[in-house]
């Protein structure tokens, strides 16, 4: 029997069925194929955007408190749906459920966050600019809006945009990653439950030819992109060039700095699960190590003993569940094992080795376990690329001034953390480092919504972040309305 093909969604009509060529859709827990994506075309996109443009009009002028109902409403459906959306993460993706959960309760905090659109959309007022005139600010939607995904966050990612955009009164097109079509799918299909009208949102499927439609379509007036740094750089620069509002984030590479007054095992723990947690496929992923002076004696040998406890397993049975589940393809697994074998050529050390895991019960699965590289230097490949998989490096340096200087060499500059227990330290780092989200003991620092995510550097192209009220900025322009009402006599109150 052939594989499913994921439906695309557009003017309200579901269109389960493709002529279009499709690419395989993997468990990456079993390898097998679980569905075929369609590829997509201009012709589609065109289609997509010219709903999203049709329903537009009555949407804009729907009252934000009616359109915070359906919010309100479809923040209940996926409460009620939460297991069976958790179920789909772990399956397309290789989350365990634990962390398909973490991220869904994320995502979910970004609709609870367009439930307060009305407040969030308030302008301001100054009455009598001149005698007899008042000024107002009024924030209004922009039209037809833009997001493109990456694999990692199946569900969040997505929900960093669109519940925010058509709060606002926009419509939507979504392209969603074409390695995680389904989840996407699923929360959509709850969305239209909630009432969302037909054409306010619509999904479309593919890859660069979809994309490259979408950001020259002449009727699409913001694009929101999450995905790698060359992609990112790319959309930015063709989204910009034909008159487009993009905010594009990119990728990561964090360092976490370890001073020797830290906490070792509230540190060990922390550092664990920012380097392997949804096995490093996390831009806020904690992949690089700084231990400064004595640290890394009193740290490595219990990080060790961590690493090498994670139970790696298949992540798409509810029970029992691993520590930590497959990467996403079997292509992405080959990458991560040549950046470990050139960073091995390098003069780097495998302080632990989770190239040769085994998972007796899933032997096609694109698993690696945690692994730990020593005696990382700044020019070797493996401290310069993103790697994306469960890798820590480590990195020694005598103070935290070299610390700091080493953060700030990095290309990138989405997320760092301090773990120590002088505040003298802490807050030098905080000021000195050039990071868009900083964390002091806290190993993750990813924003929650009602903060932007701000990445600075190669990790983020553009002017307005996602999330918060940058986001609120981001889907809305500004008009700045002054008046004056003509007539002599009644009410003439400013007239001397
Ligand atoms: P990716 O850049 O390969 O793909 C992201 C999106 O771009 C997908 O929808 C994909 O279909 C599309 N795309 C891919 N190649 C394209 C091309 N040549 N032209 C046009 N569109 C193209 O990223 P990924 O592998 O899906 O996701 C992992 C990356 O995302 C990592 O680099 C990670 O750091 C980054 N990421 C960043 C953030 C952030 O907030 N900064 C958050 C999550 C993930």
């Amino acid at each position: 029997m052939s594989a499913q093909v994921c439906p695309s969604f557009i003017g309200g009509e579901w269109r389960r069925a493709s002529k279009l060529p499709t690419t395989p859709v993997f468990n990456p827990s079993t390898g097998e194929v679980i569905a075929e994506c369609p590829a997509g075309n201009a012709a589609v996109v065109d289609e997509a955007v010219q709903a999203a443009s049709a329903a537009f009009p009555a949407w804009r002028d729907t009252p934000p408190v009616e359109r915070a109902r359906v919010f309100f409403r479809y923040r209940q459906l996926l409460e009620a749906n939460f297991d069976k959306i958790c179920q789909s993460i772990s399956r397309e993706h290789g989350k365990t459920l634990v962390e398909a959960r973490g991220s869904l309760f994320r995502g979910v905090e970004n609709v609870e966050y367009a439930c307060g659109i009305p407040s969030l959309l308030m302008g301001d007022t100054l009455e009598n600019i001149a005698r007899g005139v008042d000024c107002e600010t009024v924030l209004q939607p922009l039209g037809v809006c833009v997001g493109i995904t990456p694999f990692n966050f199946p569900a969040m990612v997505p929900m960093w945009m669109f519940p925010t955009a058509l709060a606002c009164g926009n419509t939507f097109v979504l392209k969603p990653s074409e390695k995680v079509p389904l989840t996407a799918v699923l929360i959509i299909e709850l969305l239209e439950q909630a009432g969302l009208p037909k054409g306010v949102l619509n999904i479309v499927h593919g890859g660069r030819e979809v994309v490259d439609a979408l950001l020259t379509h002449q009727k699409v007036k913001a694009v929101s992109f999450v995905g790698s740094t060359p992609i990112a750089r790319y959309i930015y620069e063709t989204g910009t060039k034909h008159g487009k509002r993009v905010q594009s984030n990119g990728g990561a590479k964090n360092y976490i700095v370890v001073m020797p007054d830290a906490d070792v095992p509230r540190t060990v723990e922390a550092l664990s699960t920012a380097a392997f947690g949804c096995a490093g496929e996390r831009c806020m992923a904690g992949s690089t190590a700084i231990t400064v002076g004595a640290a890394a004696e009193r740290l490595l040998p219990t990080l060790v003993d961590a690493a090498r406890a994670i139970k790696v397993g298949r992540t798409d049975i509810p029970a029992p569940q691993p520590d930590m589940g497959p990467v996403i393809t079997a292509q992405h697994r080959e990458r991560v094992l040549g950046l470990l074998a050139s960073g091995e050529k390098e003069g780097a050390k495998l302080l632990c080795d989770g190239r040769s895991v085994k998972v007796s019960d899933a032997p096609k699965g694109f698993y690696l376990g945690a692994t730990i590289v020593d005696q990382v230097q700044n020019n070797m490949t493996i401290a310069k690329e993103e790697v994306f998989g469960p890798v820590l490096n480590v990195m020694r340096m005598d103070d935290l001034e070299h610390a700091i200087e080493q953060a700030n060499q990095s290309a990138f500059g989405n997320g760092t953390a301090i773990f120590t227990s002088s505040g003298k330290a802490a807050r030098e780092f905080k000021h000195r480092v050039n990071v868009g989200m900083v964390g002091i003991n806290v190993g993750v620092p990813a924003t929650m919504a009602m903060f932007p995510f701000t990445g600075w550097n190669e990790s983020f192209f553009g002017d307005l972040h996602i999330q918060g009220r940058e986001g609120v900025q981001f889907y809305t322009q500004q008009k700045v309305v002054s008046t004056r009402w003509f007539g002599e006599g009644v009410g003439d109150v400013w007239k001397k």
